[in-house]
C-alpha cells in the first residue's frame, strides 16, 4: 500500500468501521482479452464472504457490468452490487433499482455495430442502458474508435458520457455514475454511518473515488493507466489484482 507523504500522519478509522466497495475488472479480477474471458475466482468469493460477516454485511461491489452478467460470474454468491456504472443496482436486502432505458443510445448502436464487423478484433458490446465498444485485441484502432465515439456522441453530450477505460470506450447517461451508486448505499443499511472504501482500477471509478473523499474515506486506485502516467482523485494506491486480493485477505488490512 503506498499513500501520500501527509496520509500516513492521518488518523485512520479502524476497519471495523469501514464499508467496502470494490470495482471487478482489473481490481478483483484479471482483465483479458475479452469482457467474457474472465475467469472467477473461489478464492476471491470466499475472501469477500469473510469480510461480509466481519463488516455486517457493509461490502458491494461496483462494475461496469450487468448485474446479471455479476451474479452469472459469481454464482452462487449474490452480492450486493452496483451495475452499469450505477445505471442499476441491488440493495443488501436484495432489492433491485435502476434508472430507466436511454432512448438516445439507439442511434449509437447501428454505427458502433458497423465498426465492430469492420474491424478485426474490436467488439461492441451492448449493455442496454449502456454501450460499451472494447480494442484490446485491436489496439492499433484506439484511437480511431475513440474518435467515432467522441463524434457521434458530440450532438448528444448533454444527455450521454463518453468514458475512455483500459482499451474499452463507454457510453453511457449523465444520470447516474459509480459515485452516486456508492452514495446510495451509503444511505442504506448496513452501509450507513460507515467509512466508504473504494477500490478501482480505471477512468470509470474516479467518480466513486471523489465521492469517498469528500466523505473521508479511503480512495484506493490499482495499478497505473495503460501508458501515460495515471491521474487519480484516489489517495492510496495498490499495484495491481494480486496484492488487491493479499490485501483483503490481511483482514484487517492496513493503510
Ligand atoms: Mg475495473
Amino acid at each position: 500500500m503506498q499513500n501520500t507523504p501527509n496520509q500516513s500522519a492521518m488518523s485512520l478509522r479502524p476497519a471495523s468501521d469501514w464499508a467496502l466497495f470494490l470495482d471487478v475488472d482489473g481490481t478483483l479480477l484479471h482483465l483479458q482479452q475479452t469482457p467474457d474471458g474472465v475467469n472467477r475466482s473461489e478464492r476471491v468469493c470466499q475472501i469477500l464472504e469473510g469480510i461480509m460477516q466481519r463488516l455486517a454485511g457493509a461490502v458491494a461491489l461496483v462494475s461496469g457490468r450487468t448485474i446479471q452478467n455479476l451474479d452469472e460470474l459469481f454464482v452462487p454468491h449474490r452480492f450486493p452490487v452496483a451495475g452499469l456504472h450505477g445505471l442499476e443496482r441491488r440493495d443488501a436486502e436484495g432489492n433491485a433499482h435502476s434508472h430507466s432505458e436511454s432512448q438516445v443510445l439507439d442511434t449509437l448502436r447501428p454505427p458502433l455495430r458497423k465498426a465492430a464487423e469492420t474491424h478485426e478484433g474490436v467488439i461492441f458490446e451492448d449493455k442496454s442502458r449502456a454501450l460499451a465498444i472494447h480494442y484490446r485485441q485491436a489496439p492499433d484502432r484506439a484511437s480511431g474508435i475513440q474518435r467515432l465515439v467522441e463524434d457521434l456522441v458530440r450532438p448528444l453530450a448533454h444527455e450521454l458520457h463518453v468514458i475512455h477505460g483500459k482499451m474499452v470506450t463507454e457510453i453511457k447517461p449523465w444520470h447516474a455514475d459509480k459515485g452516486s451508486a456508492i452514495s446510495a448505499f451509503m444511505n442504506e443499511p448496513p452501509f450507513v454511518g460507515r467509512v466508504p472504501v473504494f477500490i478501482g482500477d480505471d477512468t470509470t471509478d474516479e467518480d466513486g473515488f471523489v465521492y469517498v473523499n469528500q466523505m473521508s474515506g479511503y480512495a484506493i486506485r490499482v495499478g497505473g493507466g495503460e501508458g501515460d502516467v495515471v491521474k487519480t482523485a484516489a489517495r492510496y494506491s495498490l499495484e495491481n489484482v494480486d496484492e488487491v486480493i493479499a490485501w483483503l485477505e490481511s483482514w484487517p488490512p492496513s493503510l
